[in-house]
């Protein structure tokens, strides 16, 4: 299923040569936990804590030499997702090729369209530049709209609220 080829590496620091499968350089670098499954890479690490392996001379997401080491190539245009949300895990069968960023992304985006048509807020006040506030959001587009009016009644609520 793999489409890598065997490389010729180093084998000692005498300088000895030799070929080596990336499969076996891959398991080299591998530890095994039974509890949960995972294969944890021991070797180097990206800066967001993906385990790293050479191939072919370039540095690669050692998960993903795993899917093709293990599984096959990688459908064009999924990412591959970490079932058990353990970054350093290698394990073909925690991982499986999503295009969840792609459709969250879409989705938010179409939120924030939806929103943009939107005239009014859900009280009927207009989204008039002098009603409309614009907020900084963690999710969608980054950027929301707050009705004035209604943000200012939520205000009075909650202040008379706490006074009485
Ligand atoms: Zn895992
Ligand atoms: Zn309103």
């Amino acid at each position: 299923m793999s489409t890598y080829s065997a490389e010729r590496i180093k084998l000692t620091t005498l300088g000895r040569w030799g070929l080596k499968s990336v499969k076996q350089r891959f398991q080299e670098k591998v530890y095994v936990d039974f509890d949960s499954g995972c294969w944890l890479w021991t070797a180097a690490q990206d800066g967001h804590g993906y385990g790293q392996m050479n191939v072919d001379g370039r540095p690669e997401k050692a998960y993903r030499v795993a899917y093709r080491l293990y599984v096959g190539e990688i459908p064009a245009g999924l990412s591959l997702d970490h079932l058990c949300r353990n970054r350093i895990c290698v394990a073909p069968e925690h991982l499986e090729p999503v295009t969840l960023a792609e459709n969250t992304r879409r989705q938010l985006d179409a939120v924030g369209h939806a929103n943009d048509l939107k005239t009014h807020c859900r009280n009927g006040h207009p989204y008039s530049e002098e009603n409309t506030l614009h907020v900084k959001t963690k999710v969608g587009t980054g950027v929301g709209r707050v009705c004035r009016i209604c943000r200012a009644e939520t205000t009075k609520r909650y202040r008379n609220k706490a006074a009485s």
